[in-house]
C-alpha cells in the first residue's frame, strides 16, 4: 500500500462503498478501509439484505397460511432451521463477495482494518492481519456507520438478551420473543419470528407503532400485527430485566399491560441506532459533533474540516442505505469542486413488514409542523381491482398535495408490495409532479401501481372505483 492517496473512505457500508466507487470512476485515486473482509457494512452484514432475506420466507409462510381462503390447503411447514440460515448466509456472501469484485475491477484500494485520524491529513490505519501504517490523504470522507443502541437498564449480561445482529443469526426459534421497541427494525424482526412460529410481543413506549409515520397507515398494519403477534403494548416501557436462568424476567410500566412481571425466552432490544464515532481520532481533527453524537455537515457533506466530509448514518437525518449512498455521490462532487448540494424532497422509507408500510416526501404529521396547507387524497384498496384479486384489500394510497399548487408534497401506501410502489412517489415528489400529472398518467390494469393514480383522481372527485364528491 502506498501511504498516500488522493481520497481515502473510512467505512465501507452503502454511504462508504458507493462513494468510493463513484470518486474511483470518476478517476481518482481512492482508498476504502473497512473491518470487514469485504464491503458491505450493516447494511449488507447485518441489516438491510440478511434481513430482507427472512422476510421474504416469512412473506411465503404467511401465504402458504393465507392459501386455505382460496382453496389450497398446505400442511404445517416444516422449518429447517439450518437451511434457513445458510440460506441467508449465502445471500450475504454474495453480495458482499460481489462487491469485493467490483472494488477490485474499480482498483479501489481496499484495506480491512480500523482507522483513526492524527490529524486533518493522516490517518492511523491498524490493519486485520495485525499489522499498522499511516497514510497521508489529500481528503476523507467518514462513513462509519451506527450500532444498536444500548442503554444500561436494558443491557444486562445474558445470552437471552440481543440486539438486531443477534436476532439476524437465528440461533433458535424461541417460544415467548419480547421485541423492545416498535420501530421498523423491531416490527420487521418480530414478523420474521411471528412466522417461525415465536409468540411474540412488542413493547413501545410512545402511543403508536412507527412513531414519525402517519397514523392511518400505521393503523392498517397495525391491524395485521395484532393478528400475528401475541400482543402489542403501546405506551409501555420495560423497566427491568433479570435473567433467571431459564428466561428472562421483564417488568414492564404502562397501562396497555395488565401483567406488569413476564417471562420471555428472549428478548430484542431495537430501540434506535447511536453513530459509530468512537476510536475514530476525531479529536485530532476540527469536525465537530453535535450533542446528540452525529458529526456536523453541511449541505455538500463537509465538515467543519474543510479537507474532511461525512455521509451516512454517521451524520444522523433519516437512517436508511440509500440516503448514505445518495450522499456519497454529493460529497465526491463536492470534493471534485463541483457545484452540488444534498438537499432531496423526497427519502423513501419502507417498512418491510406484512403488509408493507412506505413513505416518500413529506408527511401528514410534518406538514402540520411545518405549518405547510396540504390537501390529503387517500385511495383504499378495497376499490382496487389488482388488491381483489390477490386477496390484499388491506392496503392505503395516499397523496400529500399542496393546498394552492396542488404539486405533490408526500406519498405514502401501506398495502403488499408497498415498498415496491413507493418509487413512483419520489419520482413524483423529485419532478415536481401536479396532482393532474398523476391523474392524466396512464398507468397498467389491474395493478396495484393504479391506486397512485386513482388517488390523484380522488383528489379531484374523479375517482372512477371510488366516489368522493368533488372538493371545493
Ligand atoms: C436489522 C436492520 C435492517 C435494516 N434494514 C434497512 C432497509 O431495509 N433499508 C435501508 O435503507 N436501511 C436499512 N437499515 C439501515 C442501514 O443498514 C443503514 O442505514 C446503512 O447501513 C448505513 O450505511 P453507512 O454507510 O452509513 O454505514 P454502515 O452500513 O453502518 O457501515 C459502516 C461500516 O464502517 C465500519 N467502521 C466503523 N468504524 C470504522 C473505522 N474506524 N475504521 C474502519 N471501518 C469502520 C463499520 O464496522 C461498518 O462496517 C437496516 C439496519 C438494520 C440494523
Amino acid at each position: 500500500m502506498s501511504n498516500k492517496t488522493q481520497l481515502v473512505v473510512i467505512g465501507g457500508g452503502p454511504g462508504g462503498y458507493a462513494a468510493a466507487f463513484n470518486a474511483a470512476d470518476k478517476g481518482m485515486n481512492v482508498t476504502l478501509i473497512n473491518d470487514d473482509k469485504n464491503p458491505g457494512g450493516v447494511c449488507l452484514y447485518r441489516g438491510c439484505i440478511p434481513s430482507k432475506a427472512l422476510l421474504h420466507v416469512a412473506k411465503l409462510l404467511n401465504e402458504a397460511k393465507e392459501a386455505k381462503n382460496w382453496g389450497i390447503e398446505f400442511s404445517e411447514p416444516k422449518i429447517d432451521l439450518d437451511k434457513l440460515r445458510s440460506f441467508k448466509n449465502k445471500v450475504v456472501n454474495q453480495m458482499t463477495g460481489g462487491l469485493g469484485q467490483l472494488s477490485k475491477a474499480r482498483k479501489v484500494n481496499y484495506v480491512e482494518g480500523r482507522a483513526s485520524f492524527i490529524n486533518s491529513t493522516k490517518l492511523h490505519i491498524k490493519k486485520i492481519d495485525g499489522t499498522t501504517e499511516d497514510l497521508e490523504f489529500e481528503n476523507a470522507i467518514i462513513a462509519t456507520g451506527s450500532l444498536p443502541t444500548r442503554i444500561p437498564a436494558l443491557s444486562i449480561d445474558s445470552p437471552r438478551v440481543i440486539d438486531s445482529t443477534g436476532a439476524l443469526e437465528l440461533a433458535d426459534v424461541p417460544e415467548r420473543f419480547l421485541v423492545i421497541g416498535g420501530g421498523y427494525i423491531g416490527l420487521e424482526m418480530g414478523s420474521v419470528y411471528a412466522a417461525l412460529g415465536s409468540k411474540v410481543t412488542v413493547v413501545e413506549m410512545t402511543p403508536s407503532l412507527l412513531p414519525g409515520a402517519d397514523k392511518d397507515l400505521v393503523n392498517v398494519l397495525k391491524k395485521s400485527i395484532d393478528e400475528k403477534m401475541e400482543s402489542v403494548y403501546l405506551n409501555t416501557k420495560v423497566v427491568k430485566m433479570e435473567d433467571t436462568g431459564s428466561a428472562v424476567k421483564v417488568t414492564f410500566e404502562g397501562n396497555d399491560v395488565q401483567e406488569k412481571e413476564q417471562l420471555f425466552d428472549k428478548v430484542l432490544v431495537s430501540i434506535g441506532r447511536s453513530p459509530v464515532t468512537n476510536g475514530l481520532g476525531l479529536e485530532n481533527t476540527k469536525v465537530k459533533i453535535s450533542q446528540r453524537g452525529f458529526i456536523e455537515i453541511d449541505n455538500k457533506c463537509q465538515t467543519d474540516d474543510p479537507k474532511i466530509f461525512a455521509i451516512g448514518d454517521i451524520v444522523g437525518g433519516a437512517m436508511l442505505a440509500h440516503k448514505a449512498s445518495a450522499e456519497g455521490k454529493v460529497a465526491v462532487e463536492a470534493i471534485l469542486g463541483h457545484k452540488v448540494a444534498f438537499e432531496p424532497n423526497a427519502i423513501p422509507a419502507v417498512v418491510f413488514t406484512d403488509p408493507e408500510l412506505a413513505w416518500a416526501g413529506i408527511t401528514e404529521i410534518e406538514a402540520k409542523e411545518k405549518g405547510i396547507k396540504v390537501e390529503v387524497a387517500r385511495f383504499p384498496w378495497a376499490a382496487s381491482g389488482r388488491a381483489t384479486t390477490v386477496d390484499r384489500p388491506d392496503g392505503l394510497t395516499k397523496l400529500i398535495i399542496d393546498h394552492e399548487t396542488e404539486r405533490i408534497l408526500g406519498m405514502g401506501i401501506v398495502g403488499y408490495g408497498a415498498g415496491e410502489m413507493i418509487a413512483e412517489g419520489v419520482l413524483a415528489i423529485e419532478m415536481a409532479a401536479l396532482a393532474k400529472d398523476v391523474a392524466l398518467s396512464i398507468h397498467p390494469h389491474p395493478t396495484l401501481s393504479e391506486t397512485v393514480m386513482e388517488t390523484a383522481e380522488v383528489f379531484f372527485g374523479e375517482s372512477t372505483h371510488l366516489y368522493r364528491p368533488k372538493r371545493k
